[in-house]
């Protein structure tokens, strides 16, 4: 196997060949040329490794900011969440994911962990994730904000309002083709409304110019398994988005 700087060279090596070439085809009259099939095979691999080198380059660029966001919230006293919290949840996941799912705020597990959906509401997560062929690793996850409001109260508008320039930062970096919001405070914060989640979900919208499918949050629906056929749903417009995304 041979390794990427002695590619690069045989490639530069190709160009001078070509150049000289032309120009002999050029001084003698002649308007079209010939590559042997190994020339092509390795101006086509060449092309290859520099596109995987930009892949790689956009990926470290990402990885780079998404820490940069971590370090941003280290120790952040924006607002008064930070009084009760053990651990502030920042996101995981995959730092070029196509799909990107935004919760409400921590739980206990969460808080414990430091992790986002690690509790019960968390594993059901995982399995709808895994229901429509996917795998965590694939997604990124987040929520609207990052530390748990105690006993799990809804989130008030001042902490929505310190935290989320973080998870809008974190949807810039990762540039999601499809987020999915997960209940009714991180659909009406992404998309400024007051609308039911009811009325909200089963319909395809937009933020930022990035597709949105909101769906009712697992915890919700651990408390009302009887909705599972609408958040099925909703994962297959999801799906069928994934799919659309990755055929192309
Ligand atoms: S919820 Fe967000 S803004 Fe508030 S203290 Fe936690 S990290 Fe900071």
């Amino acid at each position: 196997m041979k390794t990427k700087e002695s590619l690069l060279q045989d490639f530069r090596e190709i160009l001078v060949d070509l150049k000289e070439f032309l120009n002999y085809q050029k001084n003698i009259g002649m308007e079209g040329f010939h590559f042997s099939s190994g020339v092509i095979d390795k101006a086509t691999l060449y092309q290859t490794i520099e596109m995987d080198g930009s892949d790689t380059r956009a990926c470290e660029e990402r990885l780079t900011t998404l820490k940069a966001i971590r370090n941003q919230l280290t120790g952040c006293k924006r607002c008064k969440l930070h009084l009760e919290r053990r651990n502030i949840v920042v996101g995981e996941g995959k730092e070029n994911a196509k799909l990107f799912f935004v919760g409400e705020a921590p739980g206990r597990d969460e808080d414990i962990k430091g992790e986002p959906f690690v509790g019960k509401a968390g594993q059901l997560l995982t399995r709808i994730i895994n229901a429509i062929n996917l795998a965590r690793e694939d997604v990124y996850i987040s929520n609207i904000i990052k530390c748990r409001p105690p006993g799990n109260r809804n989130p008030e508008p001042d902490e929505i309002a310190a935290c989320k320039p973080f998870l809008i930062e974190q949807i810039q970096v990762i540039k999601p083709e499809v987020i999915c919001t997960l209940g009714t405070c991180a659909t009406q914060t992404l998309l400024g409304t007051d609308e039911k989640i009811s009325e909200l979900r089963g319909r395809l919208h937009h933020y930022d110019g990035i597709k949105l499918i909101p769906t009712y949050h697992p915890a919700f629906l651990l408390r009302n398994p009887n909705f599972r056929r609408h958040v099925w749903e909703d994962m297959q417009m999801i799906q069928k988005e994934y799919l659309l995304l990755t055929s192309n």
